[in-house]
């Protein structure tokens, strides 16, 4: 079975619902978006555990054009994400476009038809003029292959599959990972599990959370006065630009600033947990924000607790009952709790086979040349493709930033290929080079290049060790290239 629409986007998360809108404000609308998950909402769909948060303050990590009055929180709950990305879809009357549990298979250029050949998985295809790739950064959950893993007889559970009916109350559990998602998850662990191993293997940087209610009469305040909110966002986008900008991105120039807010990070350390030994084996040897640091009141404290202890010594295999570490000990658990994130650069690099022009293959093409996309959507011979989650598109500000900036570049050169009435748009190659030459040059000045990130395992870098995840410049710089890059950067045929 085949059909021909306009445009296919894969992914109906925020990524995919803004690229959605922006098809539809430059008068796309024979559209389809394609999603394997059984829901809407990407990453705040599939992730549920105890303790799911946003780590980026609501003002900033939501859509500018779309301000959210309710969240409850300046760090709203995960179940606020999954609302506002459905108010949102419905708002905007995406949703229609929608076609759950649908999996990609594949994405061939048809050079004679001028369009994308998409093969799903239920065997029909889909023959759309333009294809946009929605599917995230941390969409593919990682499965540790530990020696022993598949022999583990009891409750084994990964946070992005997490099981509401299971009771944790008097277990014996291990959870392996310290990333951002253990982070929120190891203090609501540790109030019902009879004894709650947490295995670590590189300690993350963590600071304090100033995270507060926002009380009834500010909500109503932001209802009535949308300006009024913002306000408040532009404070919180700024905070986050400063940190950013001077932190990660000029460390060459800037590291005091950087090492003070470690400094502060390891004083919060010092003062929280009780245990001299534990506090040195949580304590990280790279650079902060070599890895994603994060927020949490809790984290630290937890190891306080009697039920709760910490194992840095590595993990020799896992048994049908139990852990063995690299030191000899054995850790007796009846569940095991997997926060061991999500396989990147395998996996999303990218999330299904595409095949452009003269047979290119885009993941051996990025794995073969470097990672590269001309401002982080699009690469040459891959014609009237974007991918939204490509290699430096990603702003560390918020993944919104990304995502606007990415609306506003497809609604200009979509805008453009419909003015001059062509079949299709592909990026030049000679920009695409320049634009990758300036990526890694500025990358000399982050702290990826510039610090001390050897031990960090951070999934910002790629296999060859290169940080091409984060686009390293300031979000003012990334949209005013997405509202000034030339039109001629592409070809229009
Ligand atoms: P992650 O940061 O990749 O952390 C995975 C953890 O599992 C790491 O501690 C890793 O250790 C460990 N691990 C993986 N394989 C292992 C193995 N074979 N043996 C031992 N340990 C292993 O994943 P995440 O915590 O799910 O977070 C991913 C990202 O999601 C975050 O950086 C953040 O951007 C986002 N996130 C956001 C929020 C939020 O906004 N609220 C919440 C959660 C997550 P190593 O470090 O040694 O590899």
């Amino acid at each position: 079975m085949e059909s021909s629409p306009e445009a296919v986007i894969v992914g109906a998360g925020f990524g995919g619902i803004g690229a959605a809108i922006a098809l539809h404000r430059v008068g796309i609308k024979d559209l389809v978006i394609l999603e394997r998950e059984d829901d809407l909402g990407g990453t705040w769909h599939v992730n549920h555990y105890p303790g799911l948060a946003v780590d980026i303050p609501s003002t900033t990590y939501s859509y500018s054009f779309e301000p959210n009055p309710n969240w409850s929180r300046l760090f709203a709950p995960g179940a606020e994400l999954k609302r506002y990305a459905e108010h949102v879809a419905d708002k905007y009357n995406v949703r229609r476009f929608m076609r759950f549990g649908v999996s990609v298979q594949s994405a061939r250029w048809d050079e004679e038809q001028q369009r994308w050949r998409v093969a799903l998985d239920d065997g029909s295809t889909l023959t759309p003029r333009y294809l946009l790739a929605a599917t995230g950064f941390l969409s593919q959950p990682h499965t540790p292959d530990i020696p022993g893993i598949t022999d583990f007889s009891g409750k084994i559970v990964h946070t992005t599959a997490w099981d509401p009916d299971y009771d944790f109350t008097g277990r014996r559990v291990a959870i392996i990972g310290t990333g951002a998602t253990a982070v929120q998850l190891i203090p609501e662990l540790a109030k019902t599990a009879g004894e709650l191993t947490v295995f670590q293997r590189t300690p993350i940087w963590v600071v304090p959370k100033i995270d507060f209610p926002i009380p009834a009469p500010v909500r109503g305040l932001f209802a009535r006065l949308p300006l009024a909110q913002r306000a408040v966002r532009q404070v919180t986008d700024t905070i986050y630009e400063v940190i950013m900008i001077a932190g990660v991105l000029h460390f060459r120039q800037l590291n005091p600033l950087n090492r003070g807010v470690a400094q502060l990070a390891n004083l919060f350390r010092s003062v929280s947990v009780r245990d001299r030994k534990t506090r040195a084996e949580l304590a990280p040897d790279y650079d902060f924000g070599c890895k994603r640091p994060t927020y949490s009141n809790e984290y630290y404290r937890s190891f306080n607790k009697p039920n709760v202890s910490l194992q840095a010594a590595g993990i020799e295999r896992i048994t049908a009952d139990g852990i063995e570490t690299l030191h000899g000990q054995r850790v007796d658990i009846d569940t095991l709790v997997l926060a061991t994130g999500f396989d990147l650069w395998d996996a999303n690099f990218p999330a299904f086979e595409i095949i452009g022009r003269k047979g290119r293959n885009l993941g051996k093409w990025w794995r073969d040349n470097r990672f590269q996309a001309y401002q982080g959507i699009s690469m040459p011979l891959f014609p009237n493709l974007f991918n939204l989650a490509g290699p430096y598109s990603y702003s560390g500000l918020s993944y919104f930033t990304t995502i606007e900036c990415e609306m506003i570049h497809l609604q200009r050169v979509l805008g453009e290929a419909l003015r001059r009435g062509t079949d299709t748009v592909e990026v030049n190659e000679d920009a695409n080079q320049r634009f990758l030459d300036e990526m890694q040059r500025r990358l000399d000045d982050t702290v990826f290049n510039a610090g001390d990130c050897a031990t960090a395992r951070s999934y910002y870098f790629n296999h060859a060790g290169e940080a091409t995840l984060l686009r390293p410049t300031s979000t003012a710089n990334a949209f005013h290239d997405a509202r000034a890059f030339p039109l001629t950067d592409y070809r229009y045929a």
